[in-house]
């Protein structure tokens, strides 16, 4: 990894998580990062690597410290690194995120695309996840772009997780260019450990009604493969787990509509099957929602609502 020496000062935790740090001003100089204007806007908050030596970790660029080469971790953040205090030698950090060779994005765009399909924590890091948007994205019933970032084994969701709220285009160009893209509808599919017995959280600012069918439909079709019934919660806080409601969400973000965030726990994601019945039932819900493709469009003979109509297409 070809980055910059920096030295580890302690601070406040800027997030439970651990996942986001602060840099001295002379650190964005010497990664040639720009400061931000406003750290809350969505897309500003970049992502780093630091390797302490134990492998690079991936982190989040949240606030501007003092000055200095240096930057600034509280106990969570440290605990990714797999310390408890600052190392007494600078580490390695660089702005590149695929700079470690570990971390690989995926983009496939697509003409005429009104939705976007994305597993921001695909590989290791949240498993079957990235199979499901492929899943999706590649149904013909509607046209859909996808974006999947994989990460490799060993530590994977300690060293190479991101929330959804932080993950930005500055550091992502698949991102980036499925940003550019005006889609109608968005899905991003994740994964939690365990929450109870939750199966899926089914979250996002999509209207509410489009998500309560979604739900009912994943508990009805889940109950079957899982062979028990099936605990699937519609996310309408946040203060529930994983609601996918912050309008930074990157998954709000790519859709007009909004975002649709589907959270799945272990057991459902390690159950043969499951993982695929859930994609489905996805798929379906956005093939009502979406415009046709042409062929289909061309086949049925059938028009739809054309973009820019603020009522979403029935
Ligand atoms: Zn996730």
């Amino acid at each position: 990894m070809t980055g910059v020496q920096l030295r580890i000062g302690e601070a406040q935790d800027l997030d439970p998580a651990g996942e986001q740090v602060a840099l001295g001003l002379d650190a964005f100089a010497l990664l040639d990062l720009p400061v931000p204007p406003d750290f809350g806007a969505p897309g500003s908050r970049r992502q780093i690597l630091v390797d302490a030596g134990g492998g690079a970790v991936a982190y989040t660029v949240a606030a501007a410290g003092d000055s200095g080469e240096i930057i600034r971790m509280g106990n969570a953040a440290l605990g990714r690194l797999l310390m408890d205090e600052p190392p007494p030698s600078p580490v390695d950090v660089t702005a590149d995120v695929f700079g470690s060779c570990e971390l690989a994005e995926t983009a496939v765009l697509r003409s005429c695309a009104t939705v976007a399909v994305i597993a921001p924590h695909g590989g290791s890091i949240e498993r079957a996840t990235d199979a499901q948007a492929e899943r999706v994205a590649s149904d013909g019933r509607f046209r859909a772009d996808s974006w999947i970032c994989r990460g490799p084994g060993g530590g994977a969701f300690r060293r190479w997780h991101i929330t959804s709220d932080d993950l930005s285009e500055a550091s992502f160009p698949g991102l980036r260019a499925l940003l550019r893209v005006p889609h109608d509808l968005a899905v991003s599919f994740h994964g939690f450990s365990d929450i109870h017995d939750v199966d899926v959280i089914v979250g996002g600012l999509l209207d509410d009604e489009v998500r309560c069918a979604v739900r009912e439909e994943l508990e009805r079709r889940l109950t079957v493969v899982l062979a028990r019934p099936a605990i699937v919660l519609l996310a309408s806080s946040t203060h529930d787990p994983h609601p996918g409601l912050a309008p930074d969400n990157v998954v709000n973000r790519l859709a007009r509509l909004g975002g649709l965030q589907i959270e799945q726990g272990l057991a459902l994601r390690s159950t043969r099957d499951a993982p695929a019945v859930v994609a489905d039932v996805v798929t379906e819900q956005l093939a009502a929602l979406a415009p046709p493709t042409s062929a289909s469009a061309v086949r049925e003979g059938s028009g739809w609502v054309p973009s820019g109509n603020p009522d979403p297409p029935h």
